[in-house]
């Protein structure tokens, strides 16, 4: 298996010239890391990633419809209904960008939504197989990502308090704008998020490493040397290492 652990993945996976990614889930607790690799895969394959998390803030920001029955059960990190979640996933999947694949972070979290996914894939012409990556990271470690988390309102670039300060302390590096934590990183949420994730979430992780396409990797590394690491699981999974 070709991984390369000390440039990152954009600087010689063949992956993103050999093959079509497909559809890929990243799963895992909440502060694993799920969005940012999957930022750093969507620059590697130029495939979306799809947040149900950001499109879900997204519709509480503009008021939506679906942004108002959301609002509340969000505050702390319960889940949004699963037809509210797999209509809205729906409407995304429309989008032409998806066509070569997209990387899923935050769905699906119950069994229901996997179902719902699965059965809306197969139905879609072309489309490949889901390939699933869990990651792994320390109970500790999560803790310290999701409480001490920072946002830039204006830029959306991400801090740690502990692990990734910004220069001035409170302030976005490069819009000086004053950063805000996420309402549900509090510690109380998380003990609340961690339980959801354990009794809805993790059955999905045992759905899809038994259908066999699936790899779980350590989240407790350089973000560089998990994406490739994941470069790597999926390219054997599609069948190309
Ligand atoms: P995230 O940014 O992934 O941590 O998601 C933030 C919040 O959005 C979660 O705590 C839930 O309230 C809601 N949410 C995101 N994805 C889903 C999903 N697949 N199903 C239900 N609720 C979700």
């Amino acid at each position: 298996m070709a991984v390369e652990t000390s440039s990152g993945p954009q600087s010689g996976s063949r992956l993103g010239h050999a093959l079509t990614p497909g559809p890929i889930l990243l799963l895992g607790a909440p502060g694993v890391g799920k969005g940012t690799q999957a930022k750093e895969l969507m620059r590697l394959w130029k495939i979306p990633q799809i947040s149900t998390g950001d499109l879900l803030r997204a519709n509480v920001a503009q008021s939506t419809e679906l942004g108002r029955a959301a609002k509340e059960i969000m505050q702390c990190g319960n889940l949004v209904p699963d037809d509210l979640v797999n209509q809205m996933v729906a409407v995304r999947l429309t989008e032409p960008d998806t066509r070569e694949g997209f990387i899923l972070d935050g769905f699906p979290r119950t069994l229901p939504q996997a179902s719902w996914l699965d059965a809306k894939l197969a139905t879609r012409p072309g489309a490949l197989p889901i390939v699933a990556v869990s990651l792994q990271v320390d109970y500790n470690q999560l803790l310290r990502r999701i409480t001490g988390r920072r946002n830039c309102p204006v830029c959306q670039r991400i801090y740690n308090v502990y692990l990734q300060p910004p220069q001035r302390e409170g302030h976005c590096d490069v819009e000086g704008a004053e950063l805000v934590q996420r309402a549900d990183d509090t510690e109380m949420c998380f003990q609340g998020r961690i339980a959801n994730y354990q009794s809805l979430t993790a059955p999905v992780i045992e759905h899809y490493r038994a259908l066999g396409r699936f790899a779980q990797v350590s989240g407790e590394r350089e973000v560089a040397a998990v994406a490739a690491e994941i470069v790597g699981v999926v390219e054997r999974l599609r069948g190309h290492a």
